[in-house]
């Protein structure tokens, strides 16, 4: 009688555990075992750097399953340990404590790890990053009232971060290369209406401004040197300059890996019995006709269901709207779309300045990405207008009491 068949899945995050979670609900009765270097149990990581950070919430509002699930649903967890040679041809992947696991087939939700600053001081305690648990629960440490707290980059990390830190009481300046927040996710339009609820907040912003060191004494940081020679005064620095995706196994092994591991609409890569998504897959998008990679909670999570479906040969294509959200202060927004390939206009229904509205970006005339601020259940309709490609009437677009079903041109 021939054994069934054992599925690997190496990252134990949010991917990896949809992924999981998908082939039981789809009857898969084989082996599974999750790999995770974290010792944590797959969680989801959007809370830290909301709910969490802010003390709102505790940690564990952010794991993807009880602990009891694990067993419940036979996911064999391996966690506080790499994944460190993949062997495609031979089936099989050895990991860092010498355990060598066979599988039929393998899936990576290998994630991305932030991207670290290398200036003079870099290395000095109190410069933090945000990608873990461990790593939000120190910056809410050190987020003290009256703390003088540097953010390293405007983008959605740093951002929110400093909204946290604002909230703690914590004086906060924010440096950044690009003429406004968001620059190369929302253009300079919408970036400017992050930057105005920032400083209504008591932000300072330091725009066209790069790091050039960071100053310490015994050790730890104490001011952050800005191109221009300026210093600032900091207790605590956060760095959010982006993230890089977590490939090197999949290089290693001879995938085809392009700022992302490369996949097929299902997820599949280069080799036949390995797929990956989350942050670390470059998937063919059959919606833009190209592979994108999607540095997303929603993609992660549907990404992964979808490559739990893939690896037991059904579930077809993957072909989900890019999709991103955040909370800070009193501003909560939904942003739907990709803006890769550049816009014309942007197009807004309702108060910008009220920070009540949704904002169209349009190129030649057809709508590539919206965005919800303080207004909602209008996403899926963003989302089919983005969906149709087929041009719209700004007028009406613009126009609160036109239904946005109604808003094509002609
Ligand atoms: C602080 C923060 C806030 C965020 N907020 C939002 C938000 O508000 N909205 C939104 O849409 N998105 C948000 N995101 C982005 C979102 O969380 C990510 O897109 C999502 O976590 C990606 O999930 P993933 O499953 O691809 O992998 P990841 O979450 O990156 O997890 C990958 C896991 O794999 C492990 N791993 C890597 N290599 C190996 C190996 N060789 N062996 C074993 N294990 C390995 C890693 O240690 C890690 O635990 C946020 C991200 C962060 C960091």
């Amino acid at each position: 009688m021939p054994t069934a068949p054992t599925f690997v899945i190496v990252g134990a995050s949010l991917a990896g555990a949809r992924a999981a979670e998908a082939l039981r609900a789809e009857g898969f009765d084989g082996r599974i075992v999750l790999v995770g270097e974290e010792s944590e149990r797959p969680y989801e990581r959007p809370p830290l750097s909301k709910g969490v950070l802010l003390g709102n919430d505790e940690p564990s509002v952010a794991y993807v399953h009880p602990q009891e699930w694990y067993a419940e649903h036979a996911v064999e967890l391996r966690l506080g340990v790499r994944a460190q040679r993949l062997d495609a041809g031979g089936h099989e992947v050895e990991l860092a404590d010498g355990d060598v696991l066979p599988y039929d087939k393998l899936l990576l939700t290998t994630g991305s790890s932030v991207r670290r600053l290398r200036v003079p001081g870099g290395d000095l305690d109190g410069v933090l990053y945000l990608r873990t648990m461990a790593d939000s629960l120190r910056l809410k440490e050190s987020f003290a009232a009256g703390a003088r707290v540097v953010v390293v980059g405007a983008g959605w990390i740093g951002l929110e971060a400093a909204a946290a830190a604002r909230t703690h009481g914590a004086d906060v300046v924010v440096v950044e290369p690009h003429p406004t927040p968001l620059h190369a996710v929302l253009g300079p339009e919408m970036g400017n209406v992050f930057a105005d609820l920032h400083r209504d907040h008591g932000v300072e912003f330091r725009f066209g401004q790069g790091v050039a060191e960071f100053r310490g004494a015994e050790g730890s940081v104490r001011a952050v040197v800005t191109e221009d020679g300026t210093e600032l005064p900091a207790d605590v620095v956060v760095v959010g300059i982006g993230i890089q995706p977590n490939t090197e196994l999949a290089e290693a092994a001879g995938l085809a890996v392009d700022n992302g591991v490369l996949t097929d609409s299902s997820l599949q890569t280069s080799n036949p019995d390995v797929f990956a998504a989350g942050d670390v897959a470059r998937w063919q998008s059959p919606l833009y006709g190209r592979q994108i990679r999607v540095e997303h909670w929603a993609n992660a999570q549907d990404g992964g269901t979808a490559a739990g479906r893939s690896l037991l040969g059904g579930g077809g294509a993957y072909d989900a709207v890019p999709f991103f959200f955040t909370d800070q202060y009193d501003l909560g927004m939904e942003f739907g779309g990709d803006l890769g390939s550049g816009y014309d206009d942007v197009v807004v229904r309702g108060e910008a300045k009220a920070r009540e509205f949704v904002a169209f970006w349009l190129r030649q005339g057809r709508v590539v990405a919206g965005m919800n601020v303080n207004v909602w259940d209008v996403q899926d309709d963003v989302q089919a207008l983005i969906r149709s490609g087929r041009p719209v009437d700004a007028r009406k677009l613009a126009d609160g009491s036109t239904g946005l079903d109604s808003v094509y041109a002609g």
